[in-house]
């Protein structure tokens, strides 16, 4: 068989797995999504998802842990007026920065009451909680309070979940998982985080 005959042989069998695949998934509710790893692009994604979102003309709701000291481009945007956008942030930078626990509590409990509201409204389409597994790995915000309002969430909602490690037990109770693996970064060749690409 020659090259062309042989190609569209295998993209008719490719395309017959992916109909199947296709009509195979019928359920219609939001779900959970949770990006983590040690590799760039977890918040880069979430807020891809945000801006997808936006394009239906959907309502989103954004919660950033940990950000809010330093400058990112997301705050920037989001600050300005965006009526569909409903953006919080907990504003006290890393913790190795703050080195307050109580303080740094007090501020997580704060900005989680923000997430607490949007995850009961329903005309919110998506959330996004992002960098909220440090507050579970470092017992900042108490894990059954987190998940149970993540569970109990509209059902048309989807919510995504960014941060490093310590998100097993949102692995459990989310429907996407996905590790980005960190194979270089720039930053470790001595290059400088760039605005508008990692903040
Ligand atoms: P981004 O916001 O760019 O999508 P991220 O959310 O995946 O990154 P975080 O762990 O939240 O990554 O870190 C945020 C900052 O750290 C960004 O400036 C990002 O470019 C940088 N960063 C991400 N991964 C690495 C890495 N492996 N080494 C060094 N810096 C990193
Ligand atoms: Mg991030």
């Amino acid at each position: 068989m020659d090259k062309t005959l042989k190609h569209k042989a295998a993209m008719q069998k490719q395309k017959e797995k992916v109909d199947k695949n296709i009509a195979a998934a019928t359920i219609e509710r939001g779900i959970v999504i949770l990006l983590t790893g040690n590799g760039k692009g977890k918040s880069s994604s979430a807020f891809g998802m945000v801006l997808r979102c936006l394009g239906y003309g959907h309502k989103v709701g954004i919660v950033q842990f940990i950000k809010g000291a330093q400058r990112c481009g997301e705050a920037a945007f989001l600050q300005q007026n965006h009526p569909e956008v409903d953006f919080h942030q907990m504003a006290t930078g890393f913790t190795w920065n703050t080195q307050d626990r109580d303080g740094d509590i007090a501020a997580a409990e704060k900005t989680w009451s923000y997430a607490e509201r949007l995850l009961q409204d329903d005309s919110v389409y998506l959330v996004v909680l992002d960098e909220l597994t440090y507050m579970l790995a470092y017992h900042y915000l108490e894990e059954e309070k987190v998940l149970a309002a993540i569970r109990n969430r509209p059902s048309e909602q989807s919510v995504v979940v960014t941060g490093r490690g310590g998100g097993s037990s949102i692995r459990e109770i989310a429907d996407t998982v996905a590790e980005v693996n960190d194979i270089k970064h720039a930053f470790k060749a001595g290059i400088k985080a760039r605005p508008g690409i990692d903040m």
